[in-house]
């Protein structure tokens, strides 16, 4: 229960956050927060216990628990075959292998989402340190962070959790 709470807090505070931000104007990452409010679909606003009998363990530990999953020890790292990573709870759309790329460290990495609308992104300032958390924008999953040291043409790293993901082979 108490883990639940802190999920209640932590997910009303990033609301604030997002509320916060817009105001202000000027943070296209606040933009971002707006659109996953907007187009999150009432069909996958689910309680934790729904979620437990939806996803895995190791799914739910990831997508719902704001967890990270060990480097290497994921499907999607080394998945070199040619098609679209759909989100893991909802298969939403959302990264092509198009835009994949060797990051080399052990989760799979794209520069860029299919669509800026396809991903939806929060800051995270836990374990101290200052992050930009990637979201599902339609069931608001966990998929990992984004940073500044991606290839180009973005400079963009998308960190996915492979955990999070699941795999359409075109
Ligand atoms: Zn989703």
């Amino acid at each position: 229960m108490r883990s639940a709470a802190a999920l209640i807090f932590a997910v009303s505070f990033s609301f604030l956050c997002a509320f916060g931000k817009s105001e202000a104007g000027d943070k296209p990452k606040a933009k971002m927060a707006l659109i996953k409010e907007k187009t999150m679909n009432e069909r996958w606003k689910k309680s934790d216990a729904e979620w437990k009998k939806i996803l895995s363990p190791e799914q739910y530990k990831v997508l719902r628990d704001k967890g990270t999953e060990r480097a290497f020890s994921g499907k999607w790292w080394d998945n070199h075959e040619k098609g679209i990573y759909v989100c893991g709870a909802c298969r939403l759309e959302l990264f092509s292998s198009e835009t994949k790329f060797e990051s080399g460290t052990g989760w799979p990495s794209f520069w860029a989402p299919i669509a800026s609308s396809s991903v939806a992104t929060e800051e995270d300032n836990s374990f101290f340190s200052k992050r930009t958390e990637v979201l599902c924008p339609r069931c608001g999953g966990h998929l990992g962070h984004v940073f500044n040291d991606g290839p180009k043409p973005t400079g963009l790293r998308y960190c996915m959790n492979s955990v999070s993901l699941d795999f359409e082979k075109k």
